[in-house]
């Protein structure tokens, strides 16, 4: 018997099709989730989104009777940043700090080794069908589908579901995570692909994880001193302060100062 599979982000995506597996009783065996950790207490999923999945998500599933296996590597981010280049070439001795646009080291080192290996572990032998989060309008995506290592079907192209009413789907079963009120997807808190209201709604609402990201920016004999293509972090903190002050001057408030020992 071929074994049906979702590996999940819990997005709105792979949400979508886990939903449209239970309601079309499309077989489906076991939810794989891999969590990146930041360090090795703090998750590297935003809280909003972390809350989701452990407190919604699972459950939901465990509930319907299906099991979830979660993959973490034992490494974490802050181990990764921190790692000291070997050799004798131009970046020997700098730390790896932060990962670089279109080429991450998180999703390589974090996400994509630790869940093949899981995979070749719990997975041999049988026969594996893999459901993907791959929307009906997504047709890039959908073109690479033949590439993949397993045989791969996307239950939103076979409903014909975009990634609109992916979102709607799960909103309509209270399965949408809380991350899509201020971002257009889920990622690692410390993403460098993160649009400016994700960095911001970290800056407002998580200022313990955004400190962590400025002691970071701090360290010395980084290999690239710039956390998303042109600008470091200490210069996105700086930008977020100067619109608070301004504000802050309109309203005639007093700027709270931001507590950072770094
Ligand atoms: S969300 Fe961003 S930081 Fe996390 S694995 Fe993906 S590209 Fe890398």
């Amino acid at each position: 018997m071929k074994r049906h599979v979702v590996s999940c982000s819990f997005g709105k995506d792979s949400m979508a099709t886990i939903i449209l597996a239970l309601k079309h009783k499309e077989r489906l065996d076991e939810v794989v989730y891999c969590e990146v950790m930041f360090d090795e207490e703090t998750s590297g999923e935003v809280p909003e989104h972390r809350s989701f999945v452990y407190s919604v998500a699972i459950p939901f599933l465990k509930k319907e009777g299906v099991p979830v296996h979660i993959v973490k590597s034992e490494k974490n981010f802050v181990e990764r940043f921190r790692h000291r280049i070997g050799g004798n070439g131009a970046w020997a001795g700098k730390i790896w700090s932060w990962p670089l646009c279109g080429r991450c080291y998180v999703q390589r080192d974090l996400k994509a080794r630790p869940l093949d290996a899981w995979k070749r572990a719990n997975w041999s032998g049988d026969e594996i069908v893999q459901y993907v989060g791959i929307a009906d309008d997504e047709v890039d995506r959908l073109a690479k589908m033949d590439s993949y290592k397993y045989p791969t079907v996307s239950l939103l192209k076979k409903y014909g579901v975009t990634e609109n009413a992916a979102l709607a789907l799960c909103r309509k079963h209270g399965l949408l995570s809380p991350i899509y009120e201020f971002a257009p997807r889920n990622g690692c808190f410390f993403c460098p692909n993160a649009k400016a209201q994700e960095l911001r709604h970290l800056y407002d609402h998580h200022p313990d994880l955004w400190g962590h990201l400025l002691e970071l920016q701090a360290l010395p004999e980084k290999a690239t001193e710039l956390f998303t293509r042109k600008l470091r972090f200490d210069e996105i903190d700086a930008a977020f302060r100067m619109d608070d002050a301004q504000f802050d001057l309109l309203s005639k408030k007093e700027v709270i100062p931001y507590a950072y020992g770094g």
